[in-house]
């Protein structure tokens, strides 16, 4: 096998943890076949993640560092990234799930012509083949798929492959790419990038999250999630209708039209569980929900059920974890 490359994402000057998930996948394919993994990044300020990059998996780092390109630019990142790729070495790229590379992962495969898989929950080898498994229909099935071309682009989902353990003996070769785009000549210029104002664990690579629906009944009530989420040092999720409400911000909302998301736990609480809703959170390792209705659709997906109501379940809840966790 020849290299796989990661494409590296940032966020306050270090590399996103889904970022480190894909370098601990490309470092495990890479052992298993005997090749090399290199990790593409492009923004400003670099050295950090660099450094990381080494230290968590990748032989090779590849740079673009202009300030310039310090806010996500899809013209300017896919063409960047069609120079990096497009040399022949690269047998495999690999990113984890963001908004940035949902949009950059399909332009790069239409520009390669070559094969996406995205959402991506699993990856083996069989034989000389990758096979890479996916959920569709919120869930409902999973498929298995091959990519051909090369480089084939796989887009992981977070929370469903392992970082590899920090070794910070472990050094990569720093080679800046030795091309850049010429600003003058984009179609597109990012003027500003905007932060929302949301919890400081970001929800799509959280591996704890508390949503809350409908079943709140106010935003007056949305601490007892947060409270919650506080203890378990979890995201807050919501679903459509307590977003449709004005309850909670849209960069909150789970499901269909909003987040995809991939935890290790989530807590629904006072969410029925509509299909749309589900499309957005079936793929969690473990769901618990809270809800009075014994019916409500939630349960037949659930691992966890509380029958009850979860203004008394909830502060039960956070002073058990409190106690379990002190
Ligand atoms: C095109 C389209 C896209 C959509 N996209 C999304 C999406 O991205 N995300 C999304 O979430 N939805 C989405 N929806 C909306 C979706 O169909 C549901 O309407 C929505 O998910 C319902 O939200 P909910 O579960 O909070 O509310 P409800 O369905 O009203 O459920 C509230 C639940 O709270 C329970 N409850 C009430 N009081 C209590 C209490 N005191 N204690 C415990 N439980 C209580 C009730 O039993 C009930 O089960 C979409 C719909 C369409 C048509």
């Amino acid at each position: 096998m020849s290299m796989i490359w990661v494409y590296l994402e940032t966020s306050g000057g270090s590399l996103t943890k889904g970022s480190l998930e894909a370098l601990g996948e490309a470092r495990r394919l890479a052992d298993a076949a005997g090749g090399s993994v290199c990790g593409l990044l492009i923004g400003a300020d670099l050295g950090n993640p660099a450094t990381q990059a080494g230290h968590f998996g990748a032989d090779k780092v590849v740079t673009v560092e202009d300030a310039a390109f310090a806010d996500f630019n899809l013209e300017v990142h896919t063409r960047l990234a069609v120079k990096a790729l497009g040399g022949g070495e690269a047998m495999l790229v690999l990113m984890s799930v963001s908004t940035h590379t949902r949009e950059l992962a399909a332009r790069l495969a239409a520009n390669l012509g070559v094969g996406l898989a995205v959402d991506c929950i699993g990856l083996e080898r069989e034989g000389d083949e990758l096979v890479f498994k996916r959920p569709l229909y919120g869930g409902k099935v999973y498929q298995e798929v091959t990519l051909a071309g090369a480089p084939g682009i796989a887009l992981l989902r977070p929370n469903n492959f392992e970082a590899a353990p920090e070794d910070t003996g472990r050094a990569a070769e720093v080679t800046p790419l030795g091309e850049t785009v010429d600003a003058g000549d984009l179609k597109l210029a990012v003027k500003e990038a905007v932060a929302a104002a949301v919890g400081k664990v970001s929800l799509t690579e959280a591996t704890v999250i508390v949503s809350g629906g409908r079943g709140m009944k106010g935003p007056e009530h949305f601490n007892l999630v947060e409270d919650l989420a506080a203890t378990l040092g979890a995201a807050v999720g919501a679903s459509r209708a307590a977003v449709d409400a004005g309850w909670r911000e849209h960069p909150e909302q789970v499901g269909q039209t909003g987040k995809t998301v991939s935890p290790v736990l989530y807590i629904a609480c006072g969410i029925s569980g509509a299909i749309q809703h589900l499309a957005g959170m079936s793929s969690s390792r473990f769901i618990v929900a809270i809800n009075k209705d014994p019916d409500a659709p939630i349960f037949k997906l659930a691992d966890y059920g509380i029958v009850g109501d979860l203004f008394e379940v909830l502060p039960l809840l956070n002073e058990e974890f409190k106690q379990a966790l002190a």
